[in-house]
């Protein structure tokens, strides 16, 4: 594997999980992930959806919030492996395991100018997402059912 292999290899790993962290959530999951999508703009939607009691937003922006206090420091673009400090954030994509409180999450930035070049296309841009998970954690990773949850544009 080349520099630049490795280097892309790691774009967008969340560097405060530990790999401890990432079997932790698989383990949780059963190998059964939701991946959610989710906006600046319908951020808060969902914030005020957890709020008033909604059980699958609530982990969803819990899982957000921690993201965001360390993402300054050292979160990349999953995509381009851009400081999101330098780039800001396009997008977030939300993994939870799909079941009832779930306890464990993933959350990968991708910049702006990826979600442009992905012409800001929400199914374009998880697909770049699930290609990223594929090569650096689950190579048999799969959709099993059409996204639901997922914003309306990125
Ligand atoms: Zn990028």
């Amino acid at each position: 594997m080349g520099a630049t292999k490795r280097r892309r290899a790691t774009a967008g790993r969340p560097h405060s999980e530990s790999d401890a962290g990432l079997l932790e959530l698989h383990a949780e999951a059963g190998g059964v992930l939701r991946l959610t999508l989710v906006t600046r703009d319908d951020l808060l939607a969902r914030a005020v959806a957890a709020l008033a009691g909604d059980g699958a937003a609530a982990p969803l922006v819990l899982a957000v919030g921690a993201w965001l206090e360390q993402a300054a420091r050292s979160q990349t673009c999953t995509i381009c492996d851009r400081p999101l400090a330098e780039t800001g954030v396009g997008v977030l994509a939300v993994l939870l395991p799909e079941r009832d409180d779930p306890t464990r999450a993933m959350v990968l930035g991708v910049c702006p100018t990826c979600c442009a070049e992905h012409g800001n296309d929400a199914g374009r841009i998880e697909a770049a997402v699930l290609a990223f998970l594929r090569r650096s954690w689950w190579p048999d990773l799969r959709l099993i059912a059409p996204p639901c949850d997922q914003a309306g544009r990125a």
